[in-house]
Formats: structure tokens, C-alpha cells, sequence
């Protein structure tokens, strides 16, 4: 087990990417906080590891809300000891042309990735730095954090800013073997990927299938979607690397879409 013993905060956990990392993370021996905006479902992933055997407490936060982030990882800590792993994952997705964004939409959506991910990496370090037992600080980017799609303003912006983070708290927490990385997936079928689709659709003027085949895959290898269990198995590569070797770095896992 890659993992005994260490504790996870893993935001976005009770969908989707996060819920993946949260039951692999528990199979490799974490302790998992759940911490997601819908708390029932965030108790359901925590009681679906709790009944495999595992640890898991759901915690309710808002990750744009400072006081709910140092709340939630507070409670991490008096249920779990301390916390080891940082997952910043919580996000959203907003499409439209850049004319049409209102400024709220714009501010929400950078407020969930860019300002949840600062609240959360704050709490934590403090924590870790704490512990005096290193850590691992995972940024949820997306191929987005390095190239740009039409339609994306804010969530490229915002994923272009997640790596900026990951250096700097790279830089800060190496003397305390805090490492800090980025995963950049392509498409994997989740909600959010869901919920786009038809919305691309309409404003590209294409057929669903076509928003999947000539935009969405277009430039993978294969026109295969990323899978969660794929972006589940880099998330624990950056957990469980043992030296500060393999920090301040960003991965796409993308089936090939923006070689670098
Ligand atoms: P998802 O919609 O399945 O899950 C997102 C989770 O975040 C939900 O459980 C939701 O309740 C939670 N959340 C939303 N706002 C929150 C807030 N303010 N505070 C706390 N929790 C909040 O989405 P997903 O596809 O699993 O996305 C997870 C992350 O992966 C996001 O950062 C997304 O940008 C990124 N990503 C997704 C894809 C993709 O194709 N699905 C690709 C690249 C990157």
C-alpha cells in the first residue's frame, strides 16, 4: 500500500475525478476527508469507502468561502491526526464566447479554481508545515493550463494559473519536503463534461457527436476519452513520490492531445 496511514483532503471528491482519487487513495491505505459544496453526496463516497474497508469522513465546504476551507480542514485533522495530502480539485465549467460572460460568471468560476485552490493550499501547508512531515499539494489543471479552446476564457485563465501556484508553493515547501504538482487531463466523461456538450453544441452550431469527435478528441491519438481511473493513477504517482526530485510540475494525461 502506497499510501498507509496518510491523510488526504481531496476537494471535489464526492464526483467525478475527485471521487476516483478519493476510492483510489483509500485502496492504497489514506485516510480520505471528502470535502465537496454537496455534502450528501460527499457521505455517500465517505460511506462507500467506510463499507470497503476503508477511512473516509464526508466534509461540507465551499471552497471559495475562507472560513468553510479552514473549517473543513480543521475537522480533517482532529478526525485524522493531520493532513498529508492536499488534492485542490473542486471545479465547474462555463462556455460561452468571451463577449458574453457576465463579470459574476467570471469571478465564479476563477473564484472556485484559483481562489479554492490559494484557501486550501493555505490551510493545509500551515498543517503540513506543521507536521513536520512533508507532503504532497495536488492542483486539479487540465490540457487547458496549456493551451486554449474557444469558449473557455475564464477555465483557461484559471488553468493556466493553477501551475503558476504549483511553482511558487513548489519553491516554498521544498526546504519542508512539500511538493507541489499539476495533473492536466483531457476529456473524461463526467458531469461537467456532460453538462458541456450540448452547450458547445449549440453555440458551435454542430451535432453532439461532432462536439465529441472534431472538437472534444480531435487532437487525441486515438479519439479515446480519458478515463477517471487514468487521472486516479497520476494523482497517486504525485502522492506517493517519496523526494522533492518530482515537484513544481505539470502532466497532461490526455490520450495525446497536446504533446509537449
Ligand atoms: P464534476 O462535476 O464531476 O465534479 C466536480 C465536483 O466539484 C462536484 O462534486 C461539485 O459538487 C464540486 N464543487 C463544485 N463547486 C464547488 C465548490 N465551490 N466547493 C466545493 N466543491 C465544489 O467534475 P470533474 O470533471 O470531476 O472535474 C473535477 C476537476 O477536474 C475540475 O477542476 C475540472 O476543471 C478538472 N478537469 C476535468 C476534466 C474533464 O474532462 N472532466 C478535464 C480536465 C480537468
Amino acid at each position: 500500500m502506497q499510501l498507509r496511514d496518510k491523510v488526504a483532503y481531496v476537494t471535489g471528491a464526492a464526483s467525478g475525478i475527485g471521487k476516483a482519487i478519493a476510492l483510489r487513495y483509500a485502496r492504497e491505505g489514506a485516510k480520505i476527508a471528502i470535502a465537496d459544496l454537496n455534502i450528501d453526496a460527499a457521505e455517500a463516497a465517505a460511506a462507500e469507502i467506510r463499507h470497503a474497508g476503508g477511512q473516509a469522513i464526508g466534509v461540507a465546504v465551499d471552497v471559495t468561502d475562507e472560513v468553510q476551507v479552514d473549517v473543513s480542514v480543521a475537522a480533517t485533522v482532529q478526525a485524522f491526526g493531520t493532513v498529508d495530502i492536499l488534492v485542490s480539485n473542486a471545479g465547474i465549467q462555463i462556455v460561452h464566447p468571451v463577449e458574453d460572460f457576465t463579470y459574476a460568471e467570471w469571478k465564479k468560476l476563477l473564484a472556485i479554481h484559483l481562489d479554492g485552490a490559494f484557501l486550501t493550499t493555505r490551510a493545509c501547508i500551515k498543517q503540513m508545515k506543521k507536521a513536520g512531515n512533508g507532503g504532497s499539494i495536488i492542483y486539479m489543471g487540465s490540457v487547458h493550463s496549456k493551451e486554449a479552446s474557444v469558449l473557455k476564457a475564464p477555465y483557461v485563465t484559471a488553468k493556466h494559473g493553477l501551475i503558476g501556484l504549483a511553482k511558487t508553493v513548489a519553491k516554498e515547501g521544498g526546504p519542508h519536503g512539500i511538493r507541489a504538482n499539476v495533473i492536466c487531463p483531457g476529456f473524461v466523461r463526467t458531469p461537467l463534461v456532460d453538462k458541456q456538450i450540448p452547450e458547445q453544441a449549440q453555440a458551435l452550431g454542430l451535432s453532439e457527436a461532432d462536439v465529441i469527435k472534431k472538437v472534444m478528441l480531435k487532437e487525441t491519438v486515438d479519439g479515446e476519452f480519458t478515463t477517471v481511473a487514468d487521472v486516479a493513477e497520476v494523482a497517486l504517482l504525485f502522492a506517493g513520490f517519496q523526494s522533492n526530485a518530482l515537484t513544481g510540475q505539470s502532466l497532461i494525461v490526455s490520450h495525446g492531445w497536446n504533446m509537449q
